[in-house]
């Protein structure tokens, strides 16, 4: 580990409440990781009865819709935002379900449950497919063991407490 601002190797030293923390001796100061948040979007109809899965170039397995908070951005502006750049799908309201460190790609994902108008889909590039499934159908085509997995889990417990 090296620092961000000196390039100078990073030790560890003990923070009070924090633990072992990466330490710069040329800055004469912690550095505490920095690491991306997303959000990633259990997408459902008006009806609330089926969800939209993606499936991305190269993969086998179907996951949720995703993206990047952009730097400044906060996770309001980007549900909207990265729904409509992916989709061409507009918001109509969303509600948060819980956070997961996604160790793979370093990221703090962001799960919530986001209410889709109907509409015509057009995909961007990255996306071969979207598929709008029945919940039953979503938990046998997402990736297993997968933070997509997860945050659809919590999506259907959302889903069920309306019932
Ligand atoms: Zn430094």
């Amino acid at each position: 580990m090296f620092c961000r601002d000196c390039g100078n190797k990073l030790t560890l030293r003990f923070k009070e409440n924090e633990g072992l923390v990466p330490y710069c001796e040329n800055c004469g100061k912690y550095k505490f990781p920095f690491f991306p948040v997303a959000v990633s979007m259990v997408v459902v109809n008006r009806a609330e009865n089926e969800i939209l899965l993606a499936k991305h170039f190269g993969d086998e397995d179907f996951k949720l819709f995703a993206g990047y908070i952009k730097k400044g951005e906060n996770a309001e502006k980007a549900i909207p935002r990265e729904l409509k750049e992916e989709t061409g799908l507009s918001a109509v309201k969303w509600k948060y379900l819980g956070s997961r460190y996604h160790e793979e790609k370093d990221i703090l994902m962001l799960g919530f449950l986001v209410v889709a108008e109907n509409g015509a889909i057009s995909l961007n590039e990255e996306i071969e497919e979207a598929r709008w499934c029945t919940p039953e159908i979503a938990k046998e085509l997402i990736l297993k063991n997968s933070t997509a997995e997860f945050f659809l889990g919590a999506g259907y417990t959302e889903l069920g407490k309306k019932k």
